[in-house]
This record gives C-alpha cells, structure tokens and sequence, in this order.
C-alpha cells in the first residue's frame, strides 16, 4: 500500500475563546503536518447552534495568526475539500445519515423529551441502547406505516446509531496503544436531529474526516471516550481501510497538579488560559490573554510544546522549526501535563534575551508611548542600547519601563532608603567636584569617564562606595540599575550634569 497523505485538523467549536489547551492541539497538529509536508486543515464545527458564540470563529483565526501557525486550508483559507465550516454542510450530512438507516445501522426514534424522562425515571441507570430500544417509540418498535405517518405528519424525531452490543470496539491510539472497550457501555447516540435538520457532532465529525481524508486525528484526551463509537461509525459507513489514525493529547492539568486546568486556576493564580484577551459577548466578562499579559509568541509556543511531549533530552529552548524537526508523537505522554505558568514567564524572559536589543526596542516603543514619551525623539540606536542594558533583568517588554524609565525622565524623588544612606552633609560639596571633574572629560564615553572619576576619587582619598552611589543617586533616582558609566555615556554630558545639580538643590 503507498503511504498515505498526510492531512490532519484542527476542528474547534466556536463556543467562546479557544482555551490553551486548544492551542496546544492545534500546534501539535501543525508540527506535525509539517514534518511530514502534509496539509492542516481548520474545520470549524458548528453543528450544535445552541453553543455557538459569535465573534469566536474570528478569535480563533486571529490567535493562530499571532501565534503563526498558518492553516494550509479549511475556513477562511480555501481548499478542495470544502466548505469547511459544517453548518454549510448540511446537505452532506443528510446523504450520509440516509445511508446509515437504509443499511440498518440506524434508526429514527421519536420519543419526546417528556417520555424519554419518564424512562428514567422508571429505569435506574437508563441508557438508550440495545437493552432498552425495544421498550422505546422508534422505527425498530413501530411500523413502516406508523413510522411513514408521524413523518408525514412532521413530528420531530432523531436518528440513532444501533449500537450492537457485546461486542469489544478497539481503538489504536499512537499515544495510548490499543483502548479496548465493550460496546454494551455505549448508548445508541443521536446522529441527527430534524427539529434544526443538523447532525450532531459525531456523525459530522467523522463524515468530514473521511470527505477530507484525514489522516491522523490528534486531538485533546477528552474525546478519547468518543472514539470506540466513532471507530463504529467508520465501520457502520465501510470506511474501516481509511480510518484515520487517532492520537489522543494528555489534559493539561493545574499548576498544583490535581485535576484538570481551568479558567478558575487561571484567575486564582493569576495567568491566562486564553491565547488573546476575550470579550465575553454574553456576558461582558473580560478574560486575559497571553498576547496581551505581554508574552512573546514564540515564547507561548515553545511553552505549549513541552506540555506533554519532549525532544527526548533536556533541550528546553526550541524554535519552531526545531519543533517541526523533533517533534514526535511517540514521545508524547499519557499521563496530564501540570500546567507550571511560571515556566511560562521564564520561557518570555528567555525569548527577550534571545531577541536582538533593536528588536526588543521596537516591542518597546508602545510601552513608551504608554508612559506618555515618544519614542520618534530617540534614535533607534539610542532605544536600542536603553534595551541592551536592562532586558536581561525583565520577564515582559512592558517591564523594561521599571528598568529604564530614567533614560527617558529625569528623577523627580530620590528613593528615601538610598538618601539616608548615601547622602550626608558632605555629599553636595563632593557632587560640587564631580561636575568639574566631569565637565571637565572630553571624550565622555564609559571607559575613559570611569577612568578619570574613579581616578579623582582615589587621588581625593573619598569613599568609593558613597561618592558612586550618591552620584548614582543623582543621575538614577536610586541605587541600582546598570553600569553608571553606560549610563552616563548615552545620557551625555549636559544631561549628566543637569541632574547632579537638581539632585543637589532638591537634597540640600
Ligand atoms: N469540535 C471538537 C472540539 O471542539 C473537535 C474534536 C475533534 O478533534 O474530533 O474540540
């Protein structure tokens, strides 16, 4: 048998904002689909009307564009096998319902919701299945001519999959290895309903597996109970030779560990567990995004990876074509993945090391204008180093004002600790010097300025470590920050000067 094609795809429900556990899939999917020069296709499924939120569809796309992973076909992006979104595929599906009940591995059933109550009630444990579809209202217990007249007559009715009993259903899993599960535990489940003349989600999802050629199905560990009936189905349709194969993903579990990750644990601990912020349309509640919060694409990405699979060693830092290289389903685990979030903030804060000063300055910009600067007043040189000097102590762009905001104004306070340490009655007249001495310096850049400083300080016989600081005092606004002689240098001298003299009024 020639190898087949590899296609694979991501099928989200609108139903609101696309959880990171979605992305996950997503990416999983991607990589694996790139590996293997096949095609992902983005298939939206929205046969349940009563869940779909509008705007979601669109979320979705925009998330995957931030985070770039690009759809080689399916809903917005074209491709043979559409239309990919199935409430326009309702015409398709009614062929393939009809197939199932002229072969008898269907049936329509007409109990109402009211007599499908009183069979619970009657019947502990009540399941819709081989056990009790005799005792129901449906074209197994009636006649063709009952059945043909309440059809006549219009009546709302769904088609059921005749699940036979006793039987075991085995379901492959490239993650999990052979599933075995006895057929008799599955009920008779509705592939379609007349009263919105839609399918349900397992007979849509599987009809468009197999429209589509799918190859592999990796989805998240939650549908993994969906899959002996969908394997059934494959069977009932004589369509067993193309199966896909299936992958089911470890849950993402809280950072604790215990259960599965929810939104809650994200508002608890304060992380996102959406990609892009979310505008709840029904309700106004607004959730926090990873876009946002101020992570870096690249950074989310690599985080999500590691969530149940590794390269094999102890490699943490993949892009994503190391990703597209290594990944391997093979290694993914079974058991749920903790979702540590802080490993996240550590991922962001190595991507900004990674990025080069004049990048990270553009990311950068914004955060100024924040601050009510504008950035168009500096040169990209002189934002650049601003970022070389400080992005090694920050986990988010946003954080490099806190580090860098004195490149930008000059002190209005002096950290109060810092003064009663490091300013005494003798400091303004040693400040006094300093500005002769640096006035003084012709070539201003860090090296020969620190030379001739340090020099004058050691000559004049002063405490190294209260002259510096009272100087850092003055230029900074506390004690701390980078190296005082790069920072005086991009200052420049007048600038330098300037603030000792405030700092000596103000302190005095
Ligand atoms: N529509 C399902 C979801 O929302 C797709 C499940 C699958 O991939 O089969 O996740």
């Amino acid at each position: 048998m020639t190898e087949r094609r590899v296609r694979v795809r991501f099928a989200p429900s609108p139903t609101g904002a696309l959880h990171i556990g979605g992305v996950r899939t997503a990416l999983y999917n991607y990589l694996f689909a790139r590996q293997h020069g096949g095609d992902l296709i983005f298939r939206i499924e929205d046969t349940d009307s009563n869940r779909f939120v509008p705007g979601a569809e669109e979320y979705i796309l925009e998330s995957f564009k931030w985070l770039g992973i690009p759809f080689d076909e399916g809903v917005s992006f074209g491709g043979n096998y559409g239309p990919y979104r199935q409430s326009e595929r309702r015409d398709i599906y009614k062929k393939y319902v009809g197939i199932l009940l002229e072969r008898g591995k269907a049936y329509i059933a007409f109990d109402t919701p009211a007599e499908l109550e009183a069979k619970r009630a009657e019947i502990p444990n009540f399941q819709y299945d081989a056990s009790t579809r005799m005792q129901m209202r449906n074209s197994l217990t009636l006649s063709k001519e009952e059945v043909d007249t309440l059809l006549a007559e219009g009546k709302q009715y769904v088609v059921r999959f005749k699940v036979e009993p006793n039987e075991d259903v085995r379901v492959n899993d490239l993650i999990r290895g052979e599933v075995v599960i006895n057929s008799s535990i599955l009920d008779d489940k509705v592939l379609y309903k007349s009263a919105d003349e839609l399918p349900t989600y397992h007979l849509a999802n599987i009809v468009d597996d197999h429209l589509m050629e799918v190859s592999h199905v990796i989805r998240g560990e939650e549908w993994l109970p969906s899959a002996p009936l969908h394997v059934l189905l494959y069977r009932a349709f004589g369509w067993e030779e193309t199966m896909p194969a299936f992958a089911h993903l470890p849950l993402l579990l809280k950072p604790e560990g215990n259960g599965k990750l929810s939104k809650r644990d994200g508002d608890r601990l304060g992380f996102p567990v959406f990609p892009l912020e979310w505008h709840d349309p029904k309700t106004g509640e607004v959730s926090s995004g990873y876009r946002e919060a101020g992570y870096l694409p690249e950074a989310v990405i690599n985080f999500l990876a590691l969530l149940g699979w590794n390269p094999g060693n102890d490699q943490e830092l993949l892009s994503m074509d190391d990703l597209i290289r290594l990944f391997d389903l093979n290694h993914c685990s079974k058991s749920g993945a903790k979702f540590d979030y802080k490993k996240g903030i550590w991922f962001n804060h190595e991507y900004i090391l990674k990025k080069s000063d004049a990048e990270v300055a553009e990311l950068f910009k914004p955060v100024l204008r924040e601050h009510g600067i504008d950035p168009a007043q500096y040169t990209d040189e002189y934002l650049t180093r601003v970022v070389g000097m400080v992005k090694g102590r920050v986990n988010f762009v946003k954080e490099l004002w806190g580090q860098a905001a004195f490149f930008f104004v000059a002190p209005a306070s002096y950290a109060e600790k810092d003064v009663r340490k490091r300013w005494s009655a003798d400091t303004p007249r040693i400040m006094g010097e300093l500005q002769e001495v640096l006035r003084g310096i012709a070539d201003f850049s860090s090296k020969p300025s620190e030379d001739i400083v340090i020099g004058w300080i050691t000559e004049k016989g002063y405490h190294m470590g209260n002259v510096m600081n009272a100087f850092r005092l003055a230029v900074v606004g506390e004690c701390k920050g980078p190296h005082m002689f790069d920072i005086t240098e991009l200052l420049g001298k007048e600038e330098t000067l300037k603030r000792i003299r405030r700092a000596v009024d103000a302190l005095a």
